[in-house]
């Protein structure tokens, strides 16, 4: 019998409990045709804007919930558990669009562009990488040009995830250019803005019920207004803000390992070899009971992350370590568990081989594990 996590408020397990059935019902059945189909399906979102979970850590004012950081990790673990492509295409619109959209946005755009969001009406992505830009910020081409009572686009934006789905896009592009990240700005552009379209479509091997494609600027005029944050330092001002990714990356890395392990344990207690369950050998029940151990471990990390942002203490080498180690933990317990799946989890219909591929992008996506162990590096004086 599993020690209940303590520090859960009865409100908290309540949440996490109505999450758990939400994602039993309503995603797990759908995450291997939308990996197969690589469709995301947007019917969820205003299903999930019904229930208050994209605006579950969002003010009230703007139709969120008000919820803590700790609550958005219960919820991160949760979709992930069910789907982490699903996950993605949900985290990128909530917390990188919508939370750019609150922290930096007026507040006639919130009205217009969050408070919709975070219902499910409209869509959102994040439009960072580039060919040239992936971790190197600071080499983003992208360029918007002041001219008139507006800015102007030129460049093209790379693996952007809900780029086919989007209503709207949260862009970095340089203002400055000889300034590198110190003349970078963010930018709403709707989707339907004259010289913006989207590019091309982009398949993957992992996540893939989430939707990416390139992002294409010619000449595309946006308002004044729709300048988000401080003109050259809205990217750095985001990086200080939006400090979450490093905490649903390590929630995310959480769902994928324990929905491993939950198969795990099953076909180990299922599976008879040599007239045994194959959980009865040694070898198996150590290599399994190791995979338990780390994802107590990755959560306990990860929580303790959120409940530091929570009381506003400094948690950015939590954050960083709960990222680095859930994400390389997942990495190793779906290796382990299509191990012990043999055969039955190598199958294309095998829920399995999906996670052994859903997981690899969140250890070098939100900073990569070299970024993460820099950063630590730095924070523990070296
Ligand atoms: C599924 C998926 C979804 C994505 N969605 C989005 C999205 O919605 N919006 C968006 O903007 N981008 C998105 N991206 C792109 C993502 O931002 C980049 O993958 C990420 O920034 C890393 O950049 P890169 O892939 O170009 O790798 P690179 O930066 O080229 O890194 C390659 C390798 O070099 C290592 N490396 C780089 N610099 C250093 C260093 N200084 N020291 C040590 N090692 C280093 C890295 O750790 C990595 O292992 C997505 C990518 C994927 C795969």
């Amino acid at each position: 019998m599993a020690a209940p996590d303590f520090y859960l408020s009865d409100r908290q397990r309540a949440l996490q409990q109505a999450l758990r059935d939400f994602v039993a019902r309503e995603i797990t059945p759908l995450a291997a045709a939308s990996d197969a189909t690589e469709h995301f399906p947007v019917e969820l979102f205003p299903r999930l804007g019904a229930l208050g979970y994209l605006g579950l850590r969002f003010p009230e004012e703007y139709g969120g919930a008000g919820g803590s950081n700790l609550d958005y990790a219960l919820l991160c673990e949760e979709l992930a558990y069910g789907s982490g492509g699903i996950a993605l295409g949900i985290y990128v619109h909530m917390a990188l669009a919508c939370s750019a959209l609150l922290a930096f946005g007026s507040d006639a755009l919130k009205q217009e562009w969050l408070v919709p969001a975070l219902r499910g009406d409209k869509i959102g992505a994040w439009g960072f990488a580039e060919a040239g830009a992936g971790s190197d910020a600071a080499s983003i081409a992208t360029r918007a040009v002041m001219s008139g009572d507006g800015y102007v686009l030129n460049g093209t934006k790379l693996f952007i995830t809900n780029a086919p789905i989007a209503d709207f896009l949260v862009v970095v592009a340089s203002t400055a250019p000889d300034q590198g990240l110190k003349g970078l700005s963010l930018f709403l552009v709707p989707r339907d803005t004259p010289g913006f379209r989207v590019g091309a479509t982009l398949s993957k091997l992992g996540v893939r019920a989430s939707e990416m494609a390139e992002l294409v600027f010619e000449d595309c005029r946006v308002p004044r207004e729709y300048l988000l944050g401080r003109e050259h330092r809205g990217f750095l001002d985001a990086l200080r803000t939006l400090t979450l990714g490093r905490i649903a990356s390590a929630a995310f890395a959480t769902g994928i390992a324990r929905a491993a392990l939950d198969a795990t344990v099953e076909h180990a207690r299922t599976r008879v070899q040599f007239g045994q369950p194959i959980g009865s050998f040694q070898a198996v029940r150590f290599g399994i009971v190791d995979m338990a151990m780390q994802i107590e471990a990755a959560r306990l990390l990860c929580h303790r992350a959120a409940m530091a942002a929570d009381r506003n203490l400094p948690h950015g080498r939590e954050a960083s370590m709960a990222k680095l180690f859930a994400t390389e933990a997942c990495t190793r317990i779906t290796e382990r568990a299509l191990h012990y799946h043999g055969a039955t989890g190598f199958m294309a219909d095998s829920p399995v081989q999906r996670w052994y591929r859903d997981c690899k992008v969140f250890e070098f996506g939100e900073g990569s594990s070299e970024l993460q162990r820099e950063m630590i590096a730095r924070e523990i004086g070296l």
